[in-house]
């Protein structure tokens, strides 16, 4: 055979990624009539759904496969092979693999487990077929995938016995890359049991070849998607990965993503199942929020909520009109509702005169609850008021839950019709177990798009008012350098020392980006320091400076409010003591400090991941970890996003000055934000990781009274 011998350039790869998502030609290797058997199933699927490209059964033994021409091996198939689907035990992997290379695949899927995922054995024979694929530019889907499901080509190239229980696959415009196959799978049924339809989904597996990052760009470009949900264990490339997710904002595509990982045994679960690195969720959360990928926390509510979302379309300008048949069970909805900041409506006059036709006045809420309707129940009082809320200009999605009631099913019909003819997106939840099944057909049948979950219903709506958001920051111009936070000049980045620096050293690194920090002398006697005292201006703080000590206060290092030169001198002579205890008793690492003012402890950090430079910021003094008040955000950071990731913390409240407190200064705080963003920027990998804390936040600025850095 004729392999390029090592060291020599790699051919380029026969097909891409788009092109493996609607292949022309298709070969199953171990092509089978047992339903049984992977190579059974996934032929029964490709034939059950009516895939219009050509469908190669390989089985050696037999003519044709459920009446399909079979080839005795992949060699004697007629080419060019788009896709070759390898399900063939452990053992025959790689030979499979060379015999499809050798054949011309353009790639395969490979859905053989057992490999790195498993043991170092099976880690040995994922590496062996990467190597063998390479060497012939042919590409590999998995190994330990389940194929793909790809709707709008009628091509069910999947294992997953799933395909065999549904009539079609119904064609949506939503595009999904899952490292688990099984939860492709699990997906598919749900959202086809909804009424749901995606446009193509793979399962990637281990992605020893192509990754998720692949698919995920290829959906980007892909016409006949218009949503896109991951679903997560491991990013193989942050950058790639934030890279692509601005492309998908600048092509107007929403993502969605679930990822493992949140906690350690998720991680841990991860590591096991498709051979990843679970990463640390927090990063992955703040890339995402940066790049405006909306976070989903279960897959099934991913999918159910991304094929709805794909037919209500995007809300405008208002809030929510509800609609409920159960007067408790909308109670507890609006009270939800409240709880995670997504806004009911107001009615106005016209709304209420409208409703009042069935309601008494003061039934006329939001919700309206259809059981309080006056006099006589009829078809009426549903239709009516659905229309009311649908016109009402103050509403800018009709949010209703259908419960068990009477004339259901009427109530359904005459909701599909104010959905098919108002433009207003409608968030529908059918909630009445089994006695809604009537309704489900009907909705199914209607095209209309429902949930069975209020939390799915929820989520709806949250993702909707997310989207608005998102629209809105888009308007926004993007992060500039503010001025005199000019870039460090690469000769001043190069003579910066690496490792951990001292306080003294990390404030002279904020103050090249403008971020004030209080006047400070180093002294070498209690004399000097309480002459520097009386420079600087009492009270004083005094500080010994340790390398390796990260909280100088528990090392009995920080003396605070030294009001005489007194108190400095007897300071002076305790922190020295102090630092003899911490064995670095260098007369130079003394700190005499002006106090800083405010009402105000925050912590602004930046540390360089995966994903790219992020910062960090929130509630911090020497409280920081009891409080767990903080946000993340990637840098740069525009003020206007710095002033929102401050805005959105539990304690925002504190700014605006609390029983009897000064007010704090929101806006020199996010101006600090902004400024160590652009210094995390600069110094990219350079910055392992750098803190203030406390910056103090006054009336009218922000200092940073304390800060640490390690650089790498
Ligand atoms: P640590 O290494 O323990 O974090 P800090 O330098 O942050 O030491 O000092 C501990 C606390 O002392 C800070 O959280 C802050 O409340 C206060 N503090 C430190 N420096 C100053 C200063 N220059 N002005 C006012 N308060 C200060
Ligand atoms: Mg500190």
């Amino acid at each position: 055979m004729s392999m390029p011998a090592a060291g020599d350039a790699l051919p380029p790869p026969r097909i891409d990624a788009a092109r493996i998502l609607a292949p022309r030609s298709v070969a199953l290797i171990g092509a089978s009539e047992d339903i049984g058997k992977f190579g059974g199933r996934i032929l029964h699927n490709v034939l059950r759904h009516g895939f219009a490209g050509a469908l190669l059964p390989i089985n050696p033994n037999r003519r044709t496969v459920l009446g399909v021409p079979a080839y005795a091996d992949i060699a004697a198939a007629p080419g060019p092979v788009d896709l070759a689907v390898i399900a063939v035990p452990a053992a025959q992997l790689a030979a499979t693999v060379t015999a499809c290379a050798q054949a011309g695949v353009g790639a395969c899927v490979v859905i053989t487990a057992q490999t790195a995922e498993f043991d170092a054995a099976g880690e040995r024979l994922q590496r062996e077929i990467v190597d063998i694929a390479r060497r012939h530019g042919m590409r590999l889907v998995g190994p330990n995938c389940m194929g793909m499901i790809s709707p709008v080509a009628g091509l069910g190239l999947t294992s997953s016995l799933t395909l065999q229980h549904v009539p079609r696959l119904i064609p949506g415009r939503v595009g999904l890359v899952s490292q688990s196959g099984a939860l492709m799978a699990t997906l598919f049924m749900l959202a086809h049991d909804h009424g749901g339809g995606f446009s193509r989904m793979v399962s990637v597996g281990n992605q020893a070849d192509l990754e998720l990052c692949d698919f995920f760009e290829a959906l980007i470009a892909d016409d006949r998607t218009a949503v896109i949900c991951l679903y997560v264990e491991g990013i193989r490339d942050g950058r790639r990965f934030v890279r692509a997710c601005a492309r998908a904002a600048d092509g107007g595509k929403p993502v969605l993503a679930v990822k493992a990982g949140r906690s350690d045994h998720g991680a841990r679960a991860a590591a096991s199942h498709t051979a990843s690195m679970a990463g640390s969720y927090g990063d992955f959360a703040a890339a995402c929020r940066a790049a405006g990928v909306v976070l989903m926390d279960e897959p099934e509510a991913m999918a159910l909520v991304a094929t709805a979302y794909d037919r209500i379309g995007d809300i405008g300008a208002g809030a929510i009109g509800m609609i409920v048949s159960s007067g408790g069970g909308g109670a507890v909805t609006a009270d939800r509702l409240a709880l995670a900041d997504l806004p009911l409506a107001a009615y106005t006059e016209p709304t209420r005169a409208a409703l009042s036709r069935h309601f008494l006045e003061r039934h006329i809420n939001n919700p309206v609850d259809l059981g309080s309707h006056k006099g006589v129940l009829a078809l009426d009082v549903f239709v009516e008021t659905i229309d009311a809320i649908v016109r009402a200009p103050e509403v800018a999605v009709v949010f209703y839950i259908l419960t068990a009631q009477p004339l259901m099913r009427e109530t359904a019909a005459a909701l599909v019709d104010a959905w098919r003819t108002s433009r207003k997106p409608f968030v529908v939840v059918l909630d009445a177990g089994s006695f809604g099944d009537a309704v489900r057909d009907l909705f199914i049948d209607a095209g209309m798009p429902f949930l069975t979950r209020i939390d799915d219903g929820l989520r709806a709506l949250a993702l909707l008012f997310e989207r608005r958001r998102l629209r809105a920051v888009a308007q926004r111009p993007a992060a500039t350098r503010p001025a005199h936070a000019s870039p460090l000049a690469a000769e001043r980045l190069a003579a910066l020392p690496s490792g951990r620096l001292t306080e003294p050293e990390a404030k002279a690194l904020l103050r090249a980006y403008g971020i004030a920090t209080p006047r400070e002398v180093i002294a070498d006697s209690a004399a000097a320091a309480a002459r520097a005292a009386v420079a600087i201006g009492f009270p004083v703080v005094l500080k010994g400076l340790v390398r390796r000590i990260v909280h100088k206060s528990d090392a009995g290092l920080v003396r605070l409010g030294l009001s005489d030169a007194e108190a400095v001198r007897q300071a002076y002579a305790g922190v020295t003591a102090a630092l003899t205890l911490a064995a670095e008793p260098a007369p130079e690492s003394v700190s005499v400090q002006e106090t800083a003012c405010g009402s105000v402890e925050l912590i602004v950090g930046a540390r360089w991941t995966e994903y790219g430079p992020q910062v960090m910021a929130g509630f911090g003094g020497t409280l920081v970890e009891l409080l767990r008040d903080v946000g993340f955000a990637s840098a740069p950071v525009s003020r206007a996003a710095a002033r929102e990731l401050l805005a959105g913390l539990r304690l925002a409240p504190l700014f605006d000055g609390v029983r009897g407190r000064d007010r704090a200064d929101i806006e020199a705080a996010a101006d600090v934000i902004e400024r160590v963003s652009w210094l995390a920027v600069d110094l990219g990998r350079q910055l392992v990781e750098l803190d203030i804390n406390p910056l103090i936040v006054g009336p009218r600025d922000a200092v940073a009274a304390d800060a640490r850095a390690t650089l790498g």
